[in-house]
């Protein structure tokens, strides 16, 4: 039993589907309550409502290309204000409940960002006023998703940003802990959609975290583990619709029971290019990848076969599947010669993640094994520290999962 009670403050992030209607936020508004309620200091951060933002960039696209820099800050303008309504709603709504609460606009703080528009990212938030409003006992609610720069234009930190704007509040506040209130109730061991004996995890390192992020696992913004992770700030990923403790994000010393893999997470986010019998001689990678890169397109996976009389190389690599027009055309560009070019948009990524991998041997190979078991093929591979990432067709992508899932002990009930 606790005998003193300590005052802790808190940043609440509540995702789209949280605050999708009035319902919702009345939902939401009697967790802030709960919260406050308790004896705590409580700072929300906010998305729009569930769907509002593809509705305002589906506009914006609509009667723009956004190719000009002016395009994306005019984009930014438009899409920034899903959460300007939602913070209004919930202030509104607290205060109909006898609960002092303000909202308070990115520009009015500010949240100052760089001028990366439609991918800003966060350098600073001014946290003065928000400190004498929860010192008052009043509600702050800030919008996610939202910054401004120095020179005053609104930007957007990229969809799924608002996760990013939470921690960075947490950070900035030195708040105790970072609660992400979401339409799942934590992070899951993988997909419970596909793989029905998935586990959720109590806890997850930051670096496994970022790995699972990156690679596939919706479920949190990248940007924002990459935040956690550097300013320590803890965090709990859990439900909004019931009040089961979610998943904390904590340095990897603190987790206990160490498994050697975490999560398997996959994506169906990209698209591969090969080039057939490219001749075989120095500086043909760089004449390939130069003119991908100066296109801004990111490469994840390459792989390089060569004939075997040394002569010709077959070159296979991975794009973003929104990349592969901008990639062909750079491909036509540098004048690189090659027999054949085929591209593949039909094909998935999985990942198996563990910090295990540091010290263990022969996890690689037991999922070349399993796979090679079910007759998956395997296009391509990329490993990092703590992660193996395959490409394979995409219709043989769930069994993938859930014979891997097995395979590396993570089914539930085990
Ligand atoms: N509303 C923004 C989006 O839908 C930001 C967020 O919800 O995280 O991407
Ligand atoms: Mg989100």
């Amino acid at each position: 039993m606790e005998t003193i009670k300590n005052m802790a403050l808190i940043v609440q992030k509540f995702g789209g589907t949280s605050v999708a209607n009035i319902e919702c936020i009345r939902n939401v508004a009697k967790r802030v309550a709960a919260e406050r309620a308790a004896g705590n200091k409580v700072a929300v951060v906010l998305s729009a409502m569930a769907g509002v933002t593809n509705q305002l960039d589906a506009w914006a696209r609509e009667v723009s290309t956004l190719s000009h820099p002016e395009d994306m800050a005019e984009y930014d303008a438009v899409v920034s204000t899903g959460e300007q309504v939602t913070i209004g709603l919930l202030a509104l709504t607290l205060r109909s409940m006898g609960i002092p609460a303000r909202s308070w606009l990115s520009w009015q703080l500010p949240i100052r960002t760089d001028d990366m528009h439609m991918k800003a990212r966060v350098s600073s938030i001014e946290t003065k006023e928000l400190l004498v409003s929860l010192e008052k006992g009043e509600v702050a609610i800030v919008p996610g998703f939202q910054g401004i720069t120095e020179s005053g234009r609104v930007t957007t930190l990229g969809r799924g940003g608002s996760d990013t704007s939470a921690v960075a509040l947490a950070a900035a506040l030195k708040a105790d802990l970072c609660d992400i209130y979401t339409d799942v109730d934590g992070v899951y061991t993988s997909d419970p959609r596909i793989v029905k004996k998935a586990r959720k995890l109590n806890k997850i390192g930051y670096e496994e975290m970022l790995e699972m992020a990156s690679l596939g696992a919706k479920v949190l913004h990248t940007r924002s583990v990459e935040m956690a992770m550097k300013h320590n700030v803890r965090v709990q990923v859990r439900s909004t619709f019931s009040d089961n403790t979610g998943t904390f994000l904590v340095g990897e010393e603190e987790i206990m029971e160490r498994r050697l893999i975490t999560g398997i997470t996959y994506s169906r986010s990209d698209a591969q290019v090969s080039l057939i019998k490219v001749e075989n001689k120095p500086g043909i990678a760089a004449k390939i990848f130069g003119p991908l890169a100066e296109a801004e397109i990111n490469v994840d996976m390459i792989v390089q076969s060569i004939s075997p009389d040394g002569k010709v190389a077959d070159i296979t690599f991975t794009v973003a599947k929104t990349d592969l027009d901008k990639t062909l055309e750079a491909l036509k560009i540098s004048g690189l010669k090659y027999e054949k070019l085929f591209t593949a948009s039909n094909i998935a990524k999985v990942s198996v993640i563990g910090v295990g991998m540091r010290s263990h041997a022969g996890l690689a190979q037991k999922m070349f094994a399993t796979l090679a078991d079910k007759g998956i093929n395997i296009h391509a591979i990329s490993t990092s520290e703590i992660k193996i990432s395959v490409l394979i067709d995409e219709e043989y992508l769930e069994l993938a999962l859930r014979a891997l899932h097995t395979a590396y002990g993570l089914d539930a009930g085990k």
